[in-house]
């Protein structure tokens, strides 16, 4: 089957792409399970954006500074000055932000950003909302439950992927390809992600050779309750701390002050390693207070994390919540241009999480990942009908390999443990080490595919890791005791 563009993902980055993309080229969307489940669906704090001309600058200095030096300047200008045009074209389609009583958008403030610039939806059902509006405006076929298995890539052309779905498996062909897959949370044993992500678009991209940037740049969410029993831990937004949530331990004390100034509102490297250091230190369980809230506000602001919560059993406000930081989001990925162009590919794009423009540098200011989704998904849907790229075709084998074998549930396991206990909040060399050993022995064990794809994501965030010898943003290298 040969298409004009396929979409490998089904979240913001993918169908903003396919929305930007005209009705009469054949553009195919795919998804490995439902298409709700993705993390753009479990968005809750918002979307920045610059308010308006004169914040552009404003949101620019933000994003810097929360990215410690290593972001690309001019990634974040064309961020921050598309964000208004983004916003303003979803609005005009339809989409509905939360607004004041008088008609004006309303904006929340989150951690490290110097003023209110954060649009939300139903309260904390941003990404819902948004997800929801999306699919409703897509024009172009969406294949659910279809698993990308292959990238076919000769040199420096993509030409389709392979793909399993109850139909068994076979071929697609396109003439441009773009991955909008995602990030890698599943390789964490604590993690806030959808369970569809699982880095597994970037094993293929490492396997073909691809570019890959800044993969030690992880996320830890410092605000996490983790005592449930499923693989996706309960995030608490960002936004209840901008809205006037605090952080305690057991007698109350807002000990993030002794840390640093900005309390609960320094950037979210600095309150995960603060939590984390206490702590290790104290011994003490840490928890996030509802204290100054009405429960008829947190009801109507927050009415998901509300529902959560009290299905748990918890009496919130009175109740404070324990938490734990857990793996949030990969800053890194597939390098990429300013149009989400793969670095020396004719006709492959990567957008949204799986793509590295280095618009977040070393750690992502919060609430600018969906509208990096927005904004360079248009970009690429743009530049591909500017290039209008027509690629002369070629047979691939179809992939031939066994997608699971039986020990790969266990190792899952341990994979996800050694990644948490080596390679989270706090790094040193002996535990990157140990664990890039852990890996590379999985790796020679009789494994599926797609567990192996797992593994040279892991094994590449390690490698990266262990070559950055210095702390940067999220990515911190902890002193050794002897
Ligand atoms: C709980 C939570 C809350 C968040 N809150 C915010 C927030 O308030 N503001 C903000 O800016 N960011 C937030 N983020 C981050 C943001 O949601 C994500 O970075 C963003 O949604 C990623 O969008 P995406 O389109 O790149 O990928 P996703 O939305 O994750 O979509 C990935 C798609 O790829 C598909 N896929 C993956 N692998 C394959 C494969 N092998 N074959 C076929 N399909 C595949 C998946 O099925 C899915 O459709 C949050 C993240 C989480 C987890």
């Amino acid at each position: 089957m040969n298409y004009d563009v396929i979409i490998v993902g089904a979240g913001i980055a993918g169908l903003h792409a396919a929305m930007h993309l005209p009705k009469n080229l054949s553009c195919l969307v795919l998804c490995k399970d439902q298409p709700w489940e993705c993390n753009t669906f479990y968005a809750q704090g918002g979307v920045a954006t610059a308010v308006d001309e004169n914040d552009i600058a404003f949101h620019i200095k933000d994003t810097l500074e929360a990215g410690a030096t290593l972001c690309d300047k001019d990634a974040v200008e064309v961020m921050s000055s598309d964000s208004i045009g983004v916003i303003r074209d979803l609005i005009s389609k339809g989409l509905k932000f939360d607004r004041e009583n008088s008609g004006e958008l309303k904006y929340t403030k989150e951690g490290a950003h110097t003023r209110s610039r954060i649009l939300h939806a139903e309260g904390d059902g941003t990404g819902r909302v948004i997800h929801s509006f999306l699919i409703a405006e897509l024009k172009h076929t969406l294949f659910k439950n279809a698993l990308v298995t292959d990238l076919l890539i000769d040199e420096n052309r993509c030409y389709g992927v392979s793909v399993v779905t109850k139909k068994g498996e076979y071929n697609l062909y396109a003439n441009n390809i773009i991955l909008a897959s995602g990030g890698i949370g599943s390789i964490y044993e604590y993690h806030t992600n959808a369970h569809t992500i699982s880095g597994e678009i970037h094993g293929m991209a490492i396997e073909h050779g691809l570019s890959m940037q800044d993969m030690e740049f992880v996320q830890f969410h410092p605000t996490v309750y983790v005592q449930n029993s499923w693989a996706r831990k309960l995030l608490l937004s960002e936004a209840l701390r901008g809205e006037g949530a605090y952080i305690v331990d057991s007698k109350n004390r807002r000990f993030l002050f002794d840390y640093d100034k900005r309390g609960e509102l320094a950037p979210r490297d600095i309150i995960s390693r603060s939590i984390f250091d206490y702590k290790h230190k104290s011994k003490e369980e840490i928890y996030l207070s509802f204290e100054p809230f009405e429960q008829s506000f947190l009801k109507k602001r927050f009415p998901n994390i509300y529902r959560n919560l009290t299905s748990i059993g918890f009496d919130i406000p009175k109740d404070k919540i324990p938490i734990s930081p857990a793996f949030h989001y990969s800053m890194g990925g597939i390098k990429t241009d300013l149009d989400g162009k793969v670095d020396g590919m004719k006709n492959l794009y990567a957008i949204g999480e799986v793509a590295s423009t280095r618009v977040h540098g070393a750690n992502r200011l919060a609430s600018n990942s969906l509208l990096e989704g927005l904004v360079f998904s248009r970009r690429a849907a743009r530049r591909i009908l500017e290039d209008n790229y027509t690629l002369k075709q070629k047979n691939f084998q179809i992939c031939q390999a066994q997608l699971y074998k039986e020990q790969d549930k266990v190792l899952k396991e341990t994979l996800r443990s050694i990644m948490w206990k080596h390679v989270g909040v706090a790094r040193d060399i002996f535990g990157l080490q140990s664990a890039l050993g852990g890996v590379e022995v999985m790796l020679q064990t009789d494994i599926g595919r797609m567990f192996k794809l797992r593994l040279l994501t892991s094994a590449e965030v390690i490698k990266s890791a262990i070559s950055r010898k210095e702390s940067l943003g999220s990515h911190y290298i902890k002193k050794i005791e002897i």
